[in-house]
């Protein structure tokens, strides 16, 4: 190592391994065009052992760059807009449906490359079909494309699920290494019929498919599954009444709904959980439910925007911690998690979650997002390679 050292200290520093360190430092060294770290660890321990180091600018974070982990770029013509979850479904998703494309698709994407993360999780609306052959060929991040499945009715299970099966091999000749991988995304519980939940999850299962899928998001969904009643099975019975005229509740879950039950505890029983799926939101859960998706392995996405907007209420982070369970952060949509900056995203877990260790939320985002989609975060140790990435904006929160 060169004589120019410089010595960056930082309010937390996360070297990729174990939990983030708070006052801590990075060395780095070397030629201008190649600065390697010479070492990391605590602030002060790093001053006495290289008193020869530069004072760098300091950081609030020094860490690898964070991963989006659930985003619907294909969303992201759509205006951003803060509504009760009810009225943003029909007012904003429903009435801003000829957004929805390749068009927004790239926008969004060039959002997420400047916002500078390192990997993203996207599910791809099956009605704009250019947009996963166009992530899967010919970009340049990496993390997973998720196919979107929706279909209640058990009655065309086998069809959807043949459908799905042809699309998965035609799109997974477009891999490229380096490049996003296929992923598969049942809708959310109560959209997809349980017959084709399990056909998908075993055909997860057996092809080393990730799955993403939206559970727990809004209260109402505990209704749903407990008594069959409140505004989602509502609203729900109106879209069934449109798609496939007759079909009830009972059909679509295989079973009456029941006090027992939960969207967890559903997917659980379907076996679902064994595939250990990514749960996007989880907002809406119970004990039993956070105890249930530990024991499955299953992971998390929180999307704290996005629930904070659309009043979902709150992710109970703590619980899902102290519980064991891998959390990752995503944006979600421009039209209710308002941008695809991950750090956005995180300033705002960081404001929503005011009780939380932040060095939690710093981990999350990084190693929990590459654990969610099978990627690898840098480390920040001797020898490797520095990187002006690894000094996060910071923005306000
Ligand atoms: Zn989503």
């Amino acid at each position: 190592m060169s004589g120019d050292l410089t010595l960056i200290p930082a309010d937390l520093l996360y070297t990729g391994m174990g939990l983030p360190i708070r006052n801590g430092a990075v060395v780095v060294g070397g030629p201008a065009e190649a600065r390697t770290i010479a070492a990391a660890g605590d602030a002060d321990t790093l001053r006495r052992q290289y008193p020869q180091a530069a004072a760098g600018r300091p950081a609030a974070v020094l860490a690898p760059p964070p991963v989006n982990a659930h985003a619907h770029l294909d969303m992201s013509d759509y205006v951003f807009q803060a509504l009760p979850y009810f009225r943003w479904i029909p007012e904003v998703v429903v009435a801003g449906r000829q957004a929805r494309g390749l068009a927004g698709a790239k926008r969004g994407l060039q959002a997420v490359v400047q916002s500078g993360a390192a990997a993203l999780g996207d599910i791809v609306w099956p009605g704009a079909p250019d947009v996963l052959p166009w992530l899967l060929a010919e970009t340049e991040i990496g993390g997973v494309a998720y196919l979107e499945v929706l279909d209640p009715n058990p009655a065309t299970a086998e069809q959807t699920f043949g459908q799905v099966v042809a699309d998965v091999k035609r799109l997974r000749a477009l891999e490229r290494p380096g490049g996003l991988r296929l992923g598969l995304s049942p809708h959310a519980a109560h959209t997809v019929s349980h017959k084709l939940h399990r056909l998908l999850a075993d055909f997860a299962r057996r092809e080393g498919l990730p799955l993403q899928i939206h559970v727990a998001e809004h209260p109402s969904e505990l209704d749903l599954f407990a008594s069959g009643s409140g505004p989602l099975a509502e609203s729900f019975a109106r879209l069934v009444q449109f798609t496939s005229p007759g079909l009830t509740l009972g059909e679509v879950l295989g079973r009456a709904p029941g006090a027992d039950l939960t969207p967890v505890s559903y997917l659980a029983s379907l076996g679902v959980l064994d595939a250990r799926p990514t749960l996007i939101h989880m907002v809406n859960v119970t004990d039993e439910d956070i105890r249930t998706v530990a024991q499955a392995g299953a992971s998390v996405v929180t999307c704290p925007r996005s629930n904070a907007n659309l009043q979902c209420g709150t992710f109970r982070w703590t619980d899902f911690a102290a519980a064991g369970i891998e959390v990752a952060l995503g944006t979600d949509s421009v039209a209710s998690g308002e941008t695809l900056d991950i750090f956005d995203e995180i300033a705002a877990a960081r404001r929503l979650h005011p009780e939380l260790d932040p060095r939690l939320i710093v981990r999350a985002a990084v190693k929990g997002g590459h654990r969610m989609l099978g990627s690898r975060a840098p480390f920040l140790r001797r020898g490797e390679p520095w990187s002006e990435r690894y000094r996060w904006p910071e923005k306000e929160n």
